[in-house]
């Protein structure tokens, strides 16, 4: 290869992810010169956009890439590389953390340890990263995240079918609530409600995402640089290895060295820690890819053959009752609507099942995850395995509750009137939660990061991706990702440059 080009900034971002765009973007407002890495491209605005089957049947926007799990089983992982990550893909349900997720909670399984950092802390930065996302909700105090002010934008309306619902599960004994949505709707916003939202592209840049919401808005303010299909293969530490020299990477069939003031790895919890065992980095405590979580989550449909469920954008309600107690002392998850599931979508679950018989379960369907949390252990864990693949070893902790959490959510889901109802547990290929594997805290001997998600063995070196996660509470990951980088901006050394 020929001579690598070299390349400089003052802060060099790898991936644009939620962690890294937002990121980005609280450095463009302090006007630091800024470079973002990412190995993917812009995503393509096409028909396929929208396309269940392109999607759910053919993984269109999935790599073309393969993990290993324990047993060294291949698998595709539920990643997307493309500028913005796998946030282009999401579901745009951001909520909070409950306040008593930062700290230790006691589980039926085990204990969810304590951050390094405390929900006041995390609080004002909530509050910038709900308005950087479009976030839309009106629920205030529920399962313990006790906002200081109301949201930036009003709960998305339930229609009909979900209202209905709403009303039955209050008579079914829970307290439904209003799902906290990053959405460019309202006068003037860009959504039409449509049923291709969660799990799909938007078209019309109207569901909120780390590319439109961040990474444009950085790149505007002209302080930050993106570079495309640059795939960064080794950080390179000083002569001392105290800090970060510089990155290799390759875009094509060229070589690139990219030197910077600071350093920030955001290539989401898996890439991240693989980038840092490939190159021999910030693991001096052993613990880079261990406590690998991905929720215990299963997605249920439940059906009622009497009542056709004519929604177009279902995913407006949740019930948490159970979410700080499950009545015994112990914490049991949250259940949330998702998109509303079309029949060629059940078929990658269902799939020897016709389409006919899909399409007719669908029409008369509501479907829901029920997330529960993951609890960390050393031993699941991110590797490289001896063909230079990514390996994920894990056995899930926390199962039980799950169980739990599913039993009293069918209870009540049969209380309102569904005659059955289906599960579709989610296996190792479907990580989207995917966080730990770099985790923070005080201690350099069990932690990677500290409070600032700063590496503890070089000072130049932050890692800002759902890796930092000590414990994965039961609620979706990317607003606590989005909120966190907004503070190690505005709080560390590393906009100091
Ligand atoms: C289908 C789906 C639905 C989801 N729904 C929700 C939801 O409703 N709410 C929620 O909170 N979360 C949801 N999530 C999870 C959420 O999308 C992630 O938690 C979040 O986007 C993670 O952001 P990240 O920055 O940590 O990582 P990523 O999004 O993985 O971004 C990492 C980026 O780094 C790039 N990269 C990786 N390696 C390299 C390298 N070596 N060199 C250069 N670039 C690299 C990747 O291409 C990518 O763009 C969902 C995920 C999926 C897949």
């Amino acid at each position: 290869m020929a001579t690598p080009v070299r390349i400089e900034s003052d802060v060099v971002i790898v991936g644009s992810g939620i962690g890294g765009a937002t990121t980005a973007f609280a450095l463009a407002q302090k006007g630091v010169k800024t470079l973002v890495l990412e190995r993917g491209e812009r995503m393509p605005r096409e028909p396929e956009n929208w396309s269940p089957s392109e999607i759910f049947m053919k993984t269109r926007y999935k790599p073309n890439e393969k993990w290993v799990d324990e047993k060294g089983n291949e698998f595709v992982p539920g990643v997307h590389y493309f500028v913005g990550g796998n946030s282009k893909v999401y579901g745009a349900s951001l909520p909070r953390f409950s306040r008593y997720d930062f700290g230790v909670i006691k589980h039926q399984e085990g204990i969810s340890p304590a951050w390094p950092f405390t929900y006041d802390d995390l609080e004002p930065f909530y509050y910038k990263a709900e308005e950087l996302y479009r976030v839309h909700g009106d629920a205030q105090n529920i399962y313990g995240n006790n906002r200081m002010t109301p949201f930036p934008y009003p709960a998305m309306k339930h229609e009909p079918y979900v209202e209905e619902l709403g009303k039955r599960l209050v008579k079914a004994g829970v307290h439904p609530h209003s799902n906290s949505m990053g959405i460019d709707l309202g006068p003037g916003g860009k959504c039409i409600r449509c049923k291709t939202c969660d799990g799909f592209v938007c078209k019309l840049d109207a569901k909120s995402d780390a590319e439109v919401n961040a990474l444009n808005p950085a790149i505007a303010t002209g302080h930050v640089t993106l570079m495309t299909s640059v795939q960064v293969n080794r950080i390179v530490l000083t002569s001392d290895g105290k800090s970060v020299s510089h990155l290799e990477a390759t875009r094509g069939d060229e070589a690139l060295e990219i030197y910077g003031k600071n350093f920030v790895i955001a290539a989401g919890s898996v890439n991240t820690a693989a980038l840092l065992l490939r190159s021999g980095v910030a693991n001096s405590s052993d613990q880079v890819g261990r406590n690998f979580m991905m929720h215990n989550n299963s997605h249920i449909a439940a059906v009622d053959m009497r009542r056709k469920n004519d929604v177009t954008f279902q995913k407006t309600l949740s019930f948490t009752d159970w979410y700080l107690d499950g009545g015994k002392g112990y914490p049991l998850g949250a259940v949330q609507l998702i998109g509303k599931v079309q029949g060629i979508m059940m078929k990658s679950f269902a799939k020897h099942v016709p389409l006919p018989i899909l399409n007719l379960v669908s029409d008369h369907s509501v479907e829901f995850v029920v997330m529960s949390e993951d609890l960390p252990h050393p031993d699941n864990r991110v590797t490289i395995d001896k063909n230079g693949a990514i390996k994920i070893a894990r056995k899930s902790v926390g199962m039980k509750t799950h169980f739990e959490l599913l039993r009293r959510a069918k209870k009540v889901l049969r209380k309102t009137g569904y005659q059955a109802i289906f599960r579709q547990p989610f296996d190792i290929s479907m990580n989207s939660h995917q966080c730990g594997t770099t985790v923070a805290g005080n201690d350099p001997r069990t932690s990677v990061v500290d409070g600032y998600c700063r590496s503890h063995d070089h000072h130049n070196l932050y890692l800002i991706d759902g890796g930092f996660f000590p414990s994965s509470a039961a609620m979706n990951p990317a607003l606590t990702i989005a909120a966190q980088a907004l503070r190690v901006v505005e709080q560390s050394d590393l906009a100091k440059v």
